[in-house]
């Protein structure tokens, strides 16, 4: 073996030991700073230690003694060894702390997201109270006969702005819901022509308002009844519609189509067509047009004003429901909008009209002479309540808190309330407490008389919570007249027989 090769193995075997040492050191300086490490760190240093000091050994017999090519070879192995141990080390703590910093950032992520959802919680109770009073003294007022005509507009016109806040509120509940991913869908029979029927005549207002011209034509293929979530549906397709008159300046048209496009097994798909005649949207806008919080055009946004949540949403709902949403659309000419969704078949018919009509009659008579006890901490609201309740004839008591409601209850005679509307949120007691205790009491009425939940808290957990205490319904605040005596009608069969 020629010496060359025998001194030249010795050189770079102990300059790359050099080298070595040098990245060792480095190395250990940054596990150093990561304090977590301590143990583990010393365990995966010992052997690659010994093999330094080893080493070293073999670099002395080298360097100053008489080098064979043994002693060579096991010098230059050893520090290419150790060089590419190093190498995986150094790629393995890498992956470590690149997933170490990963999970903090999805705790900061996990956090963030339960403080938003906690904070708009808080904040869609707050914004709804002071609008449930903006709204039921609205309706109230509407309700007198003798308003000059100008009053009347103008309190019309109050009336749908609240209503317009009311559903942008309920947009931005439901994206952050649904970006949170606690937004499940319901499974619940309704009728879908009902609720195209509703939606195409809140359309055709808004149309004639605007001088714009409607038509809509439901497919004859269509069955009465549908399963699936009726709510989330009837948003989804509000909001395009609701685009669509907004977008066309008059006079021009609106038109919506809804066909059954598959039926396969007990799936069945349907297909929702809007199409305006309006400004249409510019070719470059398309990309966003879905995602939150972009208005499409800033120019329009000035003049029709929104938040650019509405086609998202849309977007997101009929995703879930197993279909999704297509645009098409040429600038000044209008934009047409296709909605897709599957739904689960049901067999249900809808009922026959003249039995429909016994039923509502004997509906209308039943509210007159109910007492209802009103349980809600805030003046203005019970007052609304109870305003409302007293033109269907129905007489109220007030208890201002949960504690207050339990103690007007537990000493009133049996039978005294057929029904008491509980706030969730009071000081004092809550409507979840109060609830348990009056469906704990030991007398008649106890388990049997309706409670229903009247609150601003309109989260599912809510719902849940407060079926769970006892309740028979939750209505969400601002209160609607229609769904409140519904309610009432529903709950309380057995009055005037
Ligand atoms: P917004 O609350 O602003 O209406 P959307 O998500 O519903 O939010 O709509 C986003 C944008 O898409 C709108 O600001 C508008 O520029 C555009 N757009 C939506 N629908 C139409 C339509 N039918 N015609 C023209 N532009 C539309």
């Amino acid at each position: 073996m020629p010496d060359w090769l025998i001194y030249g193995m010795v050189y770079a075997g102990s300059a790359l030991m050099v080298y070595n040492i040098i990245r060792y050191v480095r190395y250990e300086l940054r596990l150093q700073k990561n304090k977590k490490w301590g143990k583990e760190r010393q365990v995966l240093l010992v052997p690659i230690f010994l093999l330094v000091m080893f080493l070293f050994g073999y670099l002395a017999v080298g360097l100053f003694g008489s080098p064979d090519i043994i002693v060579s070879g096991i010098l230059f192995g050893g520090s290419v060894f150790v060089f590419v141990i190093f190498g995986l080390l150094q790629r393995i703590t890498d992956r470590i702390q690149e997933n170490e910093r990963l999970e903090a950032d999805l705790r900061v992520a996990k956090e963030s997201s339960r403080v938003k959802t906690t904070f708009l919680s808080s904040m869609s109770h707050e914004m709804r109270t002071p609008l449930n009073a903006i709204m039921g003294l609205d309706a109230l007022a509407l309700q007198n006969p003798e308003l000059p005509a100008e009053t009347r507009a103008q309190l019309e016109k109050v009336g749908d702005s609240a209503k317009h806040l009311l559903d942008m509120i309920n947009n931005i509940l439901d994206m952050n819901s649904i970006e949170a991913g606690s937004l499940t869908l319901k499974e619940e029979e309704f009728p879908l022509r009902k609720t195209l029927e509703l939606a195409g005549l809140i359309t055709k207002n808004r149309c004639e308002e605007k001088g714009l011209t409607y038509e809509s034509s439901f497919s004859d293929a269509l069955d009465d009844y549908y399963v699936g979530d009726e709510t989330m549906l009837k948003h989804a397709l509000l909001n395009v519609l609701g685009n669509a008159v907004k977008f066309t300046p008059a006079p021009g048209s609106v038109s919506f189509t809804v066909e059954q496009t598959v039926s396969q097994g007990p799936d069945r798909e349907l297909r929702f067509i809007i199409a305006d005649t309006g400004i249409g949207i510019d070719e470059s806008l398309m990309r966003n047009l879905f995602t939150p919080f972009t208005a499409g055009d800033t120019s329009s946004t000035n003049r029709y004003s929104g938040s650019g949540l509405g086609l998202a949403l849309s977007k997101r709902v009929t995703e879930m429901m197993g279909g999704g949403i297509a645009v098409s659309s040429k600038k000044g000419q209008g934009s047409t909008f296709t909605l897709t969704v599957r739904l689960k078949a049901s067999d249900r018919k809808a009922e026959k009209q003249p039995e429909q009509d016994a039923e509502s009659a004997a509906e209308e008579t039943q509210l007159a002479g109910l007492k209802v006890l009103i349980v809600e901490d805030i003046d203005l609201n019970a007052e609304i309540v109870a305003d409302l309740l007293d033109l269907e004839g129905i007489s109220s008591d007030r208890a201002e808190n949960g504690l207050v409601a339990v103690d007007m209850f537990t000493r009133s005679k049996p039978g005294t309330y057929d029904a008491i509307l509980m706030d969730l949120r009071m000081p004092v007691m809550d409507g979840l407490d109060a609830t348990r205790i009056i469906r704990d009491q030991n007398r008649p009425d106890a388990k049997t008389v309706p409670i229903l939940a009247l609150t601003a808290n309109a989260f599912d957990e809510d719902v849940r919570n407060s079926l769970e205490a006892g309740m028979n319904a939750h209505m969400a605040k601002p209160v609607d007249p229609d769904l409140l005596f519904d309610n009432l009608r529903h709950l309380v069969p057995d009055h005037n027989k």
